[in-house]
């Protein structure tokens, strides 16, 4: 018989009904330290007070009005993210996967509004994740994602994941009009483009036209120490995903866009019913700002710099079960020489989450304020959870 929930989900057997910083407590009282923050998304941690005090304040005053009048919530969300990027105008919606699909139409709507409607084809890359839509899977072709889902949506091209060559002769090809890339690759097993890379698409992206899409939804907002991971590179893309990290918890995510990529979106073509409501816009308009306090990033890197020496000392540590370390900021991955998944149940029995990912990789992505002893506690249990494994 099917479960009254679907079985989509390969779930551990551990049920959380309180969280705390970086801390989670299940329902029968035993502490997990959480490496994994819900997969890089309790960026400020569980139960943040601020972000606590700001959601209860809106909770109180107005939960919901349709996009058919002006949000204020979401105007003062929208001046926060175009002060602070390369972006002129925002979209609001409730996860990555949404803004990933907006990406795609915004893309062809730029190409058809040019007069070159054949420039639909959107380029992604091996080992990405977009999210689970149609466009999203079509996106990244791979038989896991794509399965039994045919027909799939056309107008996508895989390409090897840093291969620069493929891309400068596929970048070329007449019906190519945008490129979408995670600057750092989450699910595909912390994968960053070296910052070289992605200036050379960009500058094949200017050469030719073709939308330069950034998926930041995973390593984005402050997660690799600069609010946006492409900033390491010196760049800015023409369109942009985030989700995740912004709403702390909350269910939010946007595109931030160029005014030359998002002119062809006008009234009518692009709609959310939940997209940027007062109770998102108002937690997430509070984590950027946190983010964009100027002592928030360097305490991030600070953090980074303490995790990742340590890790590198857990993985020499334990030559037999982890090859290296590797990532970015407080987007870190552990190499490892055994499956990731018995790296995360070993953690379970030491009382540590982290996230399993492709290529062989165990995630580390704390919130991003952890405090200094919990990430010594952390390193401490991955150890534990490592010599079990010894054994
Ligand atoms: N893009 C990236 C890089 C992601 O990591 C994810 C989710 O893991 C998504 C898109 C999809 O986001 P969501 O699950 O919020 O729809």
């Amino acid at each position: 018989m099917i479960p009254e929930i679907l079985p989509t989900y390969n779930r551990a057997p551990l049920a959380f009904a309180s969280g705390e910083g970086a801390w989670l407590t299940t329902t029968t009282g035993e502490r997990f330290l959480d490496f994994g923050a819900g997969i890089a998304v309790n960026a400020l941690g569980h139960a943040s007070p601020d972000l606590v005090g700001v959601l209860t304040e809106q909770a109180g005053r107005l939960w919901h009005v349709s996009n058919l009048y002006r949000i204020p919530e979401q105007e003062r969300l929208a001046a926060l993210l175009v002060e602070h990027s390369f972006a002129d105008t925002c979209f609001f919606t409730n996860s990555g996967t949404e803004a990933m699909e907006l990406a795609v139409k915004m893309a062809r709507r730029h190409w058809h509004a040019a007069g070159q409607p054949e420039r639909s084809t959107v380029i992604a890359f091996e080992g990405a994740f977009h999210g689970r839509s149609a466009a999203a899977i079509a996106a990244v072709g791979t038989p896991k994602m794509t399965e039994g889902f045919a027909p799939l949506l056309p107008g996508f091209r895989q390409l090897p994941w840093g291969d620069m060559e493929a891309l400068e002769e596929a970048i070329r090809a007449p019906d190519t009009g945008a490129v979408i890339l995670e600057p750092v690759q989450g699910e595909g097993g912390i994968r960053p483009l070296p910052d070289a890379d992605l200036r050379r698409i960009r500058a094949l992206c200017d050469e030719t036209g073709a939308l330069l899409i950034l998926d930041e939804v995973q390593c984005g907002m402050g997660r690799t120490g600069r609010l946006f991971a492409h900033e390491w590179a010196g760049i800015t893309p023409d369109i942009m995903l985030v989700a995740k990290g912004i709403g702390g918890g909350f269910p939010i995510g946007a595109v931030l866009a160029t005014e030359h990529a998002a002119a062809a979106m006008t009234a009518g073509s692009h709609g959310s019913t939940y997209g940027g409501n007062p109770l998102g816009c108002a937690v997430a308009a509070r984590v950027v700002e946190i983010m964009t306090d100027p002592a928030f990033l360097p305490e991030v890197n600070r953090k980074a710099g303490l995790l990742r020496q340590g890790l590198e000392g857990l993985a020499a540590s334990h030559p037999g079960i982890f090859a290296g370390v590797r990532g970015s900021g407080l987007m870190l991955g552990l190499e490892c020489r055994i499956a990731p998944a018995d790296v995360v149940a070993a953690g379970y029995g030491a009382g540590i989450l982290t996230v399993p990912a492709a290529d062989g990789v165990v995630r580390i992505l704390p919130p991003l304020n952890i405090p200094d002893a919990d990430i010594a506690e952390g390193l401490s249990r991955l150890d534990r959870a490592a010599a079990t494994l010894a054994l």
